[in-house]
């Protein structure tokens, strides 16, 4: 997870959000109609606030895989009157959906990449190469890999582990071979796996600090 910032609501949303709220509550239906709540002008929307990754977990997701979670659940009584809510719209990888329900762990309990900051996330999960960590004992972090199922992904983590591992044994092998430092383009390549559009950044920023490349 890493900090994010919400983008102006979707016109789509705006225009229609008071119409499909009523109907979904006269229906009677459990769920909402997600083709309304998960219309296309929402979904590019939530793309470009994550560079098309998992709200939670940062799993690079193609269209097919992505999808939109209520944050608030709408299971809730509180959560039906959010179903429509631009602020309560997440796009979610099929894992990070699958979150741990509301009565289990509120979501209060756990973090949010929206209020939280970078710093502040850090203070509570970490990582171990692909394995996710509790930072300080933390509670929040303890119920946000519980919540959202952080440390079933490890197997996805792994293989962008290794990537970064091949790429990491590449450069210091030539670096060892010719005697020098790391040219600035060798760091780049590296640190590159930390930016925010690419997949688990957070733990490709933990791993350049412990090699002090950041
Ligand atoms: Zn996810």
């Amino acid at each position: 997870m890493i900090h994010l910032e919400r983008l102006p609501e979707p016109e789509i949303l705006i225009r229609n959000k008071v119409e499909w709220l009523r109907i979904f509550l006269a229906s009677g239906k459990p769920r909402p109609d997600s083709s309304k709540y998960g219309h296309n002008n929402v979904r590019t929307q939530l793309y470009s606030i994550s560079h098309n990754k998992c709200f939670y977990c940062e799993r690079k997701l193609s269209e097919k895989e992505s999808q939109i979670d209520h944050y608030i659940e709408v299971a809730n009584t509180a959560g039906k009157d959010l179903a429509f809510e631009w602020n309560n719209l997440f796009l979610s990888c099929d894992n990070c959906n699958k979150k741990v329900p509301h009565n289990a762990i509120p979501v209060e309990n756990a973090l949010n990449p929206f209020i939280y900051s970078n710093d502040e996330i850090e203070q509570h999960i970490t990582f171990d190469d692909e394995i996710i960590r509790i930072k300080n004992n933390s509670d929040i972090g303890t119920k946000t890999i519980q919540k959202f199922r952080l440390d079933k992904l490890e197997h996805i983590r792994l293989q962008f582990f290794r990537k970064f591992a091949n790429k990491y044994f590449e450069i210091s092998d030539i670096a060892r071979a010719e005697n020098r430092e790391y040219t600035e383009d060798e760091k780049e390549q590296l640190r590159s796996f930390s930016y925010p559009d690419h997949p688990f950044s957070l733990m490709f920023k933990v791993i350049l600090r412990k090699r002090k490349l950041l």
